[in-house]
């Protein structure tokens, strides 16, 4: 038996389906002797497709963002073609007959032993890119889980070092039974994507990559970060059992989707979806979501093998409204960098990643990219699609006035532009995403010049408590169930109201039971969360008295712990509603 931190509520028994940067077939690693020069054909093949990729980004950076730009993807190719490179792989696949996925992960493996042997800078770099560069190739070479393992194995629980955004991608929407990653905490893409799609999930559990191996027995428990590697029968018959109560469950709250969202004592409250697709946008409707309250279009970008256009986005917004509740979107514009990076800007690898040029700040570098966004939306807006629809646009991480001015500035630029080209557009509200500390002090002037506010609490918590909410070695710091946190959010929520300037929370903790409840209590009204828990949290919000809720957040803001918090909240939310105790996760 293991232990990490449970993420995403429910049990799950299944094989185990392990996920590393490259993913090697566990069925297939070693070639018949008629295979190695078909394998070493598909290896040239898919340089070749690479090479294609990287010189379609560098073209695309050149001329929309600068002349001097896209360096690295020359970097990239000199290393595909490099001859030492294609004779260490030439190696694995001719001399030792392994499939060519294999290869590239043999010799991932003695990069990643160099880089930890070398202090030299540029060496290191080097190393850097030549990872970044095998981990393109490898995308050419085989895909993560296909529907035939699906059939042949049933729903299997994925067992990864960490599950990056491109994994999530790759993994796209087919059936999972479990996910388990050794890093990550609450707000991980691991948890997001789990919840999102409502996998039982546990993070942080040290060490479990290299004790499991491809098809061993698991039980996934999401509510406790309870993992037994090769349960004996009763413990798989028990869990067996729990896991047909919790999709029961999930089953009967689903039927309330048509129900409108009201507290006990009749107030209407609004929970929307958080997206990365049209698929979703899908799941969002078919949840019984008002709307969409957040859609992270980084998605569309990560799924991408180059960069998609304008055009393209354009596209991808209008599917997106026709498929989302009542038409309703509020769509955030690039979110990259921290956690989530994409080679076509160039990204240097940095020492503060969360702290450093993402998000924003990385779009404003690129003025051409965040125009072309901007026009794309304000485009998708004013379509066919787009009449009688209520779109929104979404900036992430605001920090400071100047930003917002600057954003006003561009997207009166990305209006006029359009109108010049006589190309149909419609203006849209703009909105900030508060998850720096600073903005939540400076909301009042920040509030003059926004049309409404979402608070992104992943950010916000990480950033308030400084402790990453990846890293599982602070996942007791990074709690939203907190003294500071609590405060902050009363403190932006009341000058929201005061300001009378719509207000919305799409972090991770509007499908949290007692995080819901006192944000009912503090006065919200609108929440964004995974699809799969809106119905959950339907069925949570007629059992609660806003009143009651009210007294219930006023005692919890006198507590001075985070322990004291958690249990008290609890115990409330349990009296409230003692059945959703299966929905429970246990506190870090
Ligand atoms: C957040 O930070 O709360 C949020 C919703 O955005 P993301 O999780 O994509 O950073
Ligand atoms: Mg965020």
């Amino acid at each position: 038996m293991r232990k990490g931190i449970g993420v995403s509520p429910g049990v799950a028994v299944g094989q185990a389906y392990c996920v590393d940067e490259v993913f090697v077939h566990p069925e297939h690693t070693h070639l018949a002797e008629d295979e190695v020069l078909p394998e070493w054909r598909r290896f040239e093949q898919a340089i070749e497709q690479t090479v294609g990729e990287l010189r379609a980004l560098q073209k695309k950076m050149r001329s929309q963002v600068g002349p001097d730009r896209g360096g690295v993807f020359q970097t990239h190719e000199s290393i595909l073609r490099d001859p030492a490179f294609i004779s260490r792989v030439r190696d694995q696949i001719v001399g030792r007959s392994r499939p060519a996925p294999a290869a590239l992960d043999a010799v991932l493996k003695e990069y990643a032993a160099l880089t930890e042997k070398t202090k030299d800078a540029f060496l290191r770099q080097r190393l850097a890119d030549a990872h970044d560069a095998v981990i393109r190739l490898s995308g050419h070479l085989s895909p993560l889980l296909t529907t035939g393992d699906v059939a042949r194995h049933g729903p299997m629980v994925v067992v990864a070092q960490e599950l990056l955004p491109w994994h999530i991608v790759a993994l796209g929407s087919l059936e999972i039974a479990g996910i388990v990653t050794q890093t990550g905490g609450e707000t991980s893409h691991a948890a997001i994507l789990a919840r999102r799609r409502g996998i039982p999930a546990v993070t942080g559990v040290r060490g479990i990559r290299k004790q499991v191996t491809n098809g061993d027995m698991l039980i996934v428990d999401g509510r406790n970060g309870t993992i037994i590697v090769h349960p004996d029968s009763e413990q798989e018959a028990a869990y067996r059992k729990l896991q047909r109560e919790f999709v029961d469950l999930r089953g009967r709250l689903a039927e309330n989707r048509d129900r409108p969202t009201r507290t006990a004592d009749g107030i209407d409250l609004e929970l929307m979806a958080n997206i990365n697709g049209v698929e979703d946008a899908q799941a969002a409707t078919a949840m019984g979501a008002a709307g969409v309250g957040l859609y992270r279009t980084e998605y569309l970008f990560l799924a991408h093998p180059s960069v998609p256009s304008e055009e393209e986005q354009c596209e991808n917004y209008r599917q997106v409204i026709a498929a989302s509740p009542n038409k309703r979107v509020t769509i955030r514009t690039l979110d990259l960098g921290g956690d989530k990076t994409i080679p076509f800007l160039g990204h240097d690898r940095e020492a503060n990643p969360f702290m450093g040029w993402r998000s924003i700040r990385l779009s404003f570098e690129h003025p051409e990219f965040f125009l072309e966004q901007i026009r794309a939306v304000l485009r998708a807006a004013g379509s066919s699609e787009g009449a009688g629809a209520d779109v929104k646009l979404l900036f992430p991480m605001i920090t400071t006035l100047e930003e917002i001015r600057k954003i006003r500035a561009m997207v009166r630029k990305g209006a006029n532009q359009l109108k010049a080209e006589k190309k149909a557009y419609r203006t849209v509200p703009l909105g900030l995403m508060l998850e720096v500390p600073a903005a939540a002090f400076t909301i009042d002037s920040l509030l003059r010049e926004v049309d409404f506010v979402s608070i992104g609490s992943n950010d916000l918590v990480q950033y308030l408590m400084a402790a990453d909410r990846d890293n599982p070695k602070v996942s007791h710091l990074c709690r939203p169930l907190s003294p500071p946190v609590l405060r902050v959010l009363a403190r932006v929520i009341e000058a929201c109201r005061r300001a009378r300037k719509p207000i919305s929370l799409c972090g991770e903790m509007a499908g949290e039971p007692r995080a819901f409840t006192a944000l009912v209590g503090l006065g919200l009204r609108s929440f964004s969360m995974s699809p799969a828990l809106v119905p959950t949290m339907k069925d949570l919000a007629a059992r609660v008295q806003y009143a009651e809720a009210k007294e219930i957040v006023r005692a919890a803001l006198e507590l001075k712990t985070t322990d004291r918090v958690q249990r008290y909240l609890t115990e409330r939310v349990r009296r409230l509603a003692p059945d959703l105790k299966l929905f429970e996760v246990a506190d870090a």
